[in-house]
């Protein structure tokens, strides 16, 4: 089969980072507080089914993903762990609520009354997360409707308050936003009766989120993506103390190397002419695999150690580098990291994001389904 090939363009997934990265993030929490895998978008687009059963391994409490097929690579996995549904369940959707043991996200009446429905038909109640808008403006009841909707879910036979939650909508740009948030969350809570009575999750700390985590909150769950795979949120983040590792490398080959005269004009467009007589090298990648093109200009990568910068604009399947004051020879078939280390010289993904007027989240669900995923 095409694995068997030999490697273009590919992603390594370190999954021994992986089970570090949890460890250490669930070591800087007090051990009372459940671990929600955010394992949507393919888990980041790193793999989910591989990523899920490494995170089970290492000690994650629940699942959060987007929609129905990812809860059911999770429940191939396992039956084992809850999975909650972060993003909305359509009307046709609902029976797999009950098919697959899932848990939802409730953010109306309307939700309630489905989902009871779903349950009672069941024989067996529907597990939901009762969400309270904040200040994401996304999903959840505003915070004042709150009330009313916990007395909703309560009252409905078909269903089971498993957790309360609210998003952030700026964790790692906006503190003062941030603690508001948290204010509201933390009133509302104390709105809804015999809240603390029941066993349930109350969550809202993303990653961003637990930069500023009050040690002694209500909080008993945290809902962590990004920094799990060993990405900070922010540049300056204090979150680089607990010392997680990327997970994600991407990587290319060099698939031809010429010398081109001062003036030449590289690529589409013209963009870019040689202000000296260069080396340059064809690598074999490009915006196909998820370099993006909006990147040309700005990025480089890595050959033999060094920062090559790329030259004019990044084509569908291939990209031209600048490799004239790399010491030593560049030959066809050489590795080039896209992003990750190579000797002393690292691309973080934050900084390849950057290139491209994104964020690593995005870059991360970008890596095109012509890439293979290479596990470690
Ligand atoms: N919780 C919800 C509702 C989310 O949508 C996300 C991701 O966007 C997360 C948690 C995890 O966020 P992060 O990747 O910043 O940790």
């Amino acid at each position: 089969s095409s694995a068997q090939l030999p490697r273009r363009c590919w992603v390594e997934i370190d999954l021994a980072a992986l089970e570090r990265n949890l460890k250490l993030i669930r070591a800087s929490l007090p051990p009372r507080i459940k671990y929600v895998a955010v394992v949507k978008a393919d888990a980041y687009g790193h793999g989910l089914p591989q990523v899920a059963a490494r995170l089970m391994h290492a000690g994650a409490d629940l699942f959060g993903v987007a929609n129905i097929a990812e809860a059911m690579t999770i429940r191939e996995l396992s039956t084992d762990w809850p999975v909650l549904l972060l993003s909305p369940v359509l009307p046709d959707e609902d029976r797999y609520l009950a098919e697959f043991d899932l848990a939802a996200t409730v953010s109306s009446p309307d939700e309630v009354r489905r989902f009871d429905a779903i349950g009672r038909a069941a024989g067996r109640p529907i597990a939901v997360h009762l969400k309270i808008d904040t200040g994401m403006g996304r999903l959840g009841v505003w915070h004042p409707g709150a009330r009313a909707l916990y007395d909703a879910i309560i009252a409905a036979p078909g269903l089971h308050l498993a957790g309360v939650f609210t998003h952030f909508s700026s964790a790692d740009e906006d503190p003062a936003f941030t603690a508001e948030q948290r204010r509201i969350f933390l009133a509302t809570l104390a709105t809804l009766p015999g809240l603390s009575d029941r066993n349930i999750l109350i969550h809202a700390d993303n990653s961003a989120g637990l930069e500023t985590t009050p040690g002694e909150s209500v909080f008993n769950a945290v809902r962590v993506g990004l920094l799990q795979f060993g990405i900070l949120p922010h540049p300056h983040s204090l979150l680089a103390r607990t010392r997680t590792e990327p997970v994600f490398s991407f990587h290319t080959r060099v698939g031809l190397v010429k010398t081109l005269p001062s003036g030449t004009s590289i690529s589409y467009g013209r963009t870019q002419h040689l202000t000296r007589d260069s080396r340059i090298a064809v690598l074999t990648a490009g915006y196909g695999d998820g370099l993006a093109r909006a990147s040309s200009g700005q990025a480089s990568v890595l050959i033999s150690g060094r920062r090559c910068a790329v030259l004019g604009r990044i084509t569908m399947d291939q990209t031209m580098v600048d490799v004239t004051d790399v010491p030593g020879e560049v030959a066809c078939g050489d590795a080039v990291v896209l992003v990750g280390r190579q000797g002393q010289a690292e691309i973080s993904i934050s900084e390849f994001s950057a290139w491209a007027d994104t964020i690593a989240w995005e870059t991360l669900c970008s890596v095109t389904k012509r890439v293979p995923r290479h596990y470690r």
